[in-house]
């Protein structure tokens, strides 16, 4: 059976124990790969050729390190297809969504921070004390760890910029899909990235991960992943004093106004709603929705729910395939119960689906309010509720009634409204008529329990670098 190895060193290697994870498909729960075992002893290997690597790369001229970037994305475009598959395989996407929107997104962001890193500029400041320069030096060894459900786009938004602003990096992927990471070790290899810039170790999160973590020599970690294990890593480097960026969980509200244009947006907001099975941080798992329109919008909803076409994901017509894991499946099955229990009027789906693999079918529920734990604990599946509000000011109390705060949407036409909305509602994202446009330079993150921190654009790159003033008295009357 195939063993997804490290990466160290600009070499393939097994775990140092010689231990190996297995690695399943979705589709129908079978074995069909390993995965190395990480820990302690290959985090220290990791780092060490990551220490090693750093004085040489961070001392290249910042064109030469969006070089090795754009040479990267290039790699990746010329095998888009095969990564396209891989992912498909690993996470149980459907084939097209990581075709047409992950692996593109995966390569444009390799391009952004290879941009970026000509770009990076800092300020200085004079006429008041001296003159001041700001140096942005790079940190030295960072380490990035990332989740299963976008893994190779979400890898690759972390580990661009680390490279990009000079760091050399130990990045750990989700031990539930490794794959694409590990082909990535690959063409790194393969385009001669010099050895140790960026180092691959796979393993389980209380593990190699919390290795990674915990060692003195990481200077900075970027994580994604689930609120209670960013509060883990929070606790863990905060008292080495290590900067921490934290992309956590959400429980995003999708407010629709009666005055919006929702028959004809129905399409983007059922997409908001179950992309990738719901498995995305973005979506938006709470729809509220102007009572005067609640009737004609939850059955038009639904309807257009209802054709959804759930299957296997190497299927072009498939629209939702199978829930990343066993676990995953279990948890979200979970979550459904807790919402029969709690009283939700299922009106499409409702429970786990009778075939092989890890199916949930399309879920819409109603009649459950804001308190209730189906409104506030993330579930991150194919399951929507809806709840009806009366005005502007009820339908922010609802959207605001959340422990999260990392997207919301705004469905409307009035313009003032929007705005006004737009100010008020406690998350790090707005998305007015729209949802998951994405321009790369916009600050992305969440407040409260979605995360500490921004990353994108230059916020990614000041993250990876830590500010140096430089004050020269130049003679001038104080
Ligand atoms: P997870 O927290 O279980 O795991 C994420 C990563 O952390 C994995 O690589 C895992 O191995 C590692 N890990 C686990 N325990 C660790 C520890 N003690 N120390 C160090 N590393 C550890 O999350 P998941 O289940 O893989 O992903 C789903 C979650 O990610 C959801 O909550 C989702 O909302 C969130 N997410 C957030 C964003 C965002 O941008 N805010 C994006 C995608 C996913």
């Amino acid at each position: 059976m195939q063993l997804l190895t490290h990466w160290i060193d600009g070499h393939a290697c097994p775990a140092a124990s010689g231990d190996a994870l297995p690695v399943f498909n979705p589709t129908d729960g079978s074995q069909y790969a390993q995965v190395a075992r990480g820990d302690a002893q290959d985090v220290e290997a990791a780092i060490r050729a990551a220490h090693r690597a750093f004085p040489a790369w961070s001392a290249l001229r910042n064109s030469q390190r969006a070089g090795w970037l754009e040479k990267l994305a290039q790699a990746l475009e010329n095998h888009l297809e095969e990564f396209a598959r891989a992912e498909s395989l690993d996470g149980g996407k459907p084939y097209r969504l990581a075709r047409d929107i992950e692996i593109p997104r995966a390569i444009a962001n390799l391009r952004f921070f290879s941009h970026a890193a000509t770009q990076f500029a800092s300020q200085s400041h004079h006429g008041e004390a001296g003159l001041n320069y700001t140096l942005r030096v790079p940190l030295g060894v960072v380490a990035t760890i990332s989740p299963w459900n976008l893994p190779l786009y979400l890898f690759t938004w972390k580990i661009a910029p680390a490279l990009a602003a000079g760091n050399t990096v130990v990045a750990k992927p989700s031990e539930v899909t490794p794959l694409t990471a590990t082909m990535l070790g690959q063409l790194a290899a393969e385009i001669e990235l010099p050895a140790g810039v960026l180092n691959i170790v796979h393993g389980r999160g209380d593990e190699a991960g919390q290795a990674l973590v915990e060692h003195p020599q990481v200077r900075a970690v970027s994580f994604t992943g689930s609120t209670a294990v960013g509060r883990r890593i929070a606790a863990v480097a905060a008292p080495q004093l290590k900067k921490v960026s934290l992309e956590l969980g959400g429980k995003n509200p999708t407010l629709v106004f009666a005055d919006s244009d929702w028959r004809a947006q129905l399409p983007t907001l059922v997409r908001s709603a179950f992309q990738n099975a719901g498995q995305i941080c973005l979506c938006g798992s709470r729809l509220l929705v102007e009572a005067s329109i609640y009737q004609q919008f939850r059955d038009a909803f639904v309807a257009r729910v209802a054709e959804l076409r759930v299957g296997a994901p190497d299927d072009q017509y498939t629209d939702i395939g199978p829930l990343v894991s066993q676990a995953h499946f279990d948890k979200v099955s979970q979550c459904l119960r807790i919402a029969h229990d709690e009283g939700a009027r299922v009106l499409l789906g409702g429970e786990p689906l009778d075939r092989n693999g890890w199916y949930i079918a399309p879920t819409v529920l109603e009649g459950l309010g804001p308190d209730c734990r189906s409104n506030r604990e993330e579930i991150f599946g194919p399951v929507v509720t809806l709840q009806p509000f009366e005005d502007e000011a009820h339908a922010l109390a609802l959207a605001n009634a959340s422990d999260y705060g990392l997207a919301a949407m705004l469905w409307t036409s009035d313009l003032s409204r929007a705005h006004r909305l737009a100010a008020r509602l406690n998350t790090g994202i707005v998305w007015i008529n729209s949802w998951l446009l994405r321009d790369l330079r916009t600050p992305f993150g969440g407040s409260a329990a979605s995360g500490l921190g921004r990353e994108g654009g230059m916020e990614a790159m000041r993250f990876f670098t830590e500010a140096r003033n430089v004050c020269l008295d130049i003679g001038e009357a104080q």
